[in-house]
């Protein structure tokens, strides 16, 4: 099997599960027990924590570990918003993960905030002018994706931060497709708030964090214990935070090389699948876009059914996002970008992780174009 749905998810590395084993064994402790077994679960906690830290360029105290990306956008969105004194406003996009536009619809429905949404072209780029033109002094949140995680497309954060920041607008971004291809360093990015997801990267599902700036006042979505300085309370994830950590070292260690790499790949890949296929397209920005992502619409054809006609062939690939996935709806990304529906319900999308070399890819641009005349003969 060619595994290339790591947008939706990746296997936990080897070396992630080795350094999470001992949490999960012997050092089992809660890291709020005051015996010698919480104690190393606080210690490792910490170490995972300053990990995630100089990873992000932050300080230890800004690293909110959650159970995921969903949780870690629902925090940033809420938490954020609702804390605000600034009023009840919010920018965003069309094409950002349902934790964000369904955070966002809470927002509105619960909390009376207007919602406003920023244009995107046709790439998947915001378009930057009709966002600072939605900025206004009651605008207590603005959150735009780092990469989009169907159509991969990589947006200017840095110079949509910048704008946020002069009006002292907080700004959140969704790293979670970022993660490992792209540097996150929160000072660079200019951002105030950004969510990661360990499953993205080699660590199990069910840990994630967010940096949140440290004056930028929260509130929690989970209330009790008051773990993580108040901010999300539950007894810690230890074991997944230490595994977080674990593949966040494996995924900086050659960052530069591998997404210089996977873009060669990619770029070659998207080639042989449009010769392969001249009337498809790629979807997103032709180059501002991750390095383990392509994704194409088939006009003509149907999305679903060239995944099963490849997963035939040994290949397994998705429709856009895996949460939309089984819906009969057209992609809401895709939408936004102004495709047709029944153009939008014909995308396929390709991603995967560092571990999958370039002849690898080439030998998948065949099978695509088999899969794709396959479904036509069916369709004839
Ligand atoms: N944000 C983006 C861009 C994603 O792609 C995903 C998952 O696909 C999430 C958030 C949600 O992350 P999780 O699956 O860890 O809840």
């Amino acid at each position: 099997m060619i595994y290339l749905d790591a947008a939706a998810t990746s296997a936990v590395r080897r070396e992630v599960l080795e350094a999470m084993w001992p949490y999960l064994t012997g050092d089992f402790g809660n890291p709020s027990s005051h015996h010698g077994v919480g104690e190393s679960a606080a210690r490792a906690l910490a170490d995972a924590r300053a990990t995630v830290a100089s990873w992000l360029g932050c300080r230890a105290s800004e690293v909110v570990f959650t159970s995921g990306g969903t949780e870690a956008d629902n925090l940033a969105v809420k938490g954020i918003a609702i804390a605000s004194p600034r009023g009840r406003h919010i920018v965003t996009t069309p094409i950002e993960h349902e934790a964000v536009l369904a955070s966002a619809d809470y927002l509105a429905r619960q909390h009376g905030f207007t919602v406003d949404v920023t244009p995107v072209g046709r790439d998947g780029l915001v378009d930057v002018d009709a966002f600072a033109a939605l900025l206004r002094p009651d605008t207590t949140l603005a959150s735009v994706m780092l990469a989009n995680n169907e159509v991969g497309t990589v947006q200017p954060i840095a110079e949509l931060a910048a704008m946020t920041r002069e009006l002292r607008i907080p700004f959140h971004t969704d790293a979670v497709q970022a993660a490992g291809w792209l540097p996150l360093d929160v000072g660079s990015l200019g951002v105030d708030a950004l969510s990661i997801s360990g499953h993205k990267l080699g660590a199990p599902k069910g840990i994630g964090a967010l940096y949140v700036r440290g004056r930028i006042p929260v509130e929690p979505v989970l209330h009790g214990g008051g773990q993580e300085r108040g901010r999300r309370s539950g007894t810690e994830n230890v074991a997944g935070a230490v595994g977080l950590a674990a593949a966040v070292r494996l995924a900086t260690e050659h960052q530069a090389a591998n997404a210089l790499a996977a873009t060669t790949a990619r770029d070659a890949f998207v080639a042989a699948v449009l010769a392969e296929v001249p009337d498809a397209r790629l979807t997103g920005h032709p180059s501002s876009r991750l390095p383990g992502t392509a994704s194409f619409v088939f006009p003509g054809s149907n999305g679903e059914t060239i995944l099963l006609e490849l997963e035939r062939r040994g290949v397994v690939s998705s429709s856009g996002s895996a949460c939309a996935a089984g819906s009969e709806d057209a992609s809401h990304v895709l939408l936004a970008l102004g495709y047709d529906e029944d153009v939008a319900r014909t995308a396929v999308r390709f991603s995967w992780g560092p571990e999958v070399d370039a002849a690898t890819l080439a030998s998948v641009a065949p099978a695509v174009g088999d899969a794709v005349r396959e479904v036509a003969g069916l369709r004839r």
